[in-house]
């Protein structure tokens, strides 16, 4: 066969079942002459759980507000669900942004508002949802994190537990397609842990969501994640299976830092 005639080499088709939700590619932040994410790449698939571990201070939350876009980079580009978020027009911006939802480390629920309008107020002012609808929402989502009887009930008068899950509802309500989780039961009382994980572990398992997670809980991070990144001073330094990161890891500053939390 002449050299004009052989087929081309077939590359293995993209079947369109894998959709990348998130991307950064060399994403630098610095915070004066502190470099805190040094030329990050990495991607997250549509309905994939990822977390991201390591020691305090190697760039995880940054990465989260980064793409909450309440910090901005300062070299790179950070794509979401196709769309580029950074850099990007402001109008851009705000509609990127509405495809993700964020639970902090602290509720922030406002103080002044019934769990129920907590829910329904961001899909009412924001994405123009009727109120009626907002509402059957919320009370739906108030359900799936275990809170129906507590529609009426202002969050001062519930736990840190259930204030953390009313702000579980309260972002899924967006309709995101992405959810950051930030340390989300690291200012809880130690026996209001395990509902909230419980109601995530629920809701990794039973929605196609895709999930980014900041956690020292290994044992939630090992039950969710399809992903776990391990982080040392803004970069990358492994990532696997959670069976492979916590049960045999490459890198010795992976299995020391296991060490210190496990
Ligand atoms: P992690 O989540 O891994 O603990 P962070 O992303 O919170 O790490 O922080 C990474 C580094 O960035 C830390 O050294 C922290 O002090 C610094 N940093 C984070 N936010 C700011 C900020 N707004 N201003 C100055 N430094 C910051």
């Amino acid at each position: 066969m002449s050299a004009e005639t052989e087929p081309t080499p077939q590359i293995p088709r993209d079947t369109g079942t894998t959709r990348e939700v998130i991307r950064l590619d060399q994403v630098t932040k610095r915070f004066g002459d502190n470099t805190v994410l040094d030329q990050l790449n990495f991607t997250v698939d549509a309905g994939k759980h990822v977390t991201l571990i390591g020691p305090s201070g190697s760039g995880k939350t940054t990465i989260l507000r980064l793409l909450m876009t309440l910090v901005q980079p300062d070299e790179g580009i950070i794509t979401v669900d196709g769309e580029q978020l950074y850099p990007a027009p402001e109008k851009q911006v705000r509609e990127v942004r509405k495809k993700i939802g964020m639970v902090f480390q602290q509720f922030n629920l406002f103080p002044n508002m019934k769990v129920l309008r907590n829910v329904t107020e961001a899909p009412v002012t924001v994405l123009g949802m009727s109120k009626d609808e907002a509402e059957a929402r919320a009370r739906e989502l108030l359900e799936l994190v275990g809170l129906a009887d507590k529609c009426d009930a202002y969050p001062t008068h519930l736990s840190g537990g259930q204030q953390q899950r009313v702000a579980i509802a309260r972002a899924l309500a967006m309709r995101p397609q992405v959810l950051l989780l930030d340390e989300v039961t690291s200012a809880l009382d130690p026996e209001l842990v395990a509902g909230v994980l419980d109601v995530l572990r629920d809701i990794a398992h039973s929605t196609d969501i895709t999930m980014l997670c900041v956690t020292h809980e290994m044992s939630f991070a090992r039950d969710i994640s399809d992903q776990v990144l391990m982080f040392d001073s803004g970069r990358v330094i492994e990532s696997g299976s959670p069976e492979k990161l916590f049960g045999d890891p490459d890198h010795e500053r992976t299995r020391e830092f296991l060490s210190t939390i496990l």
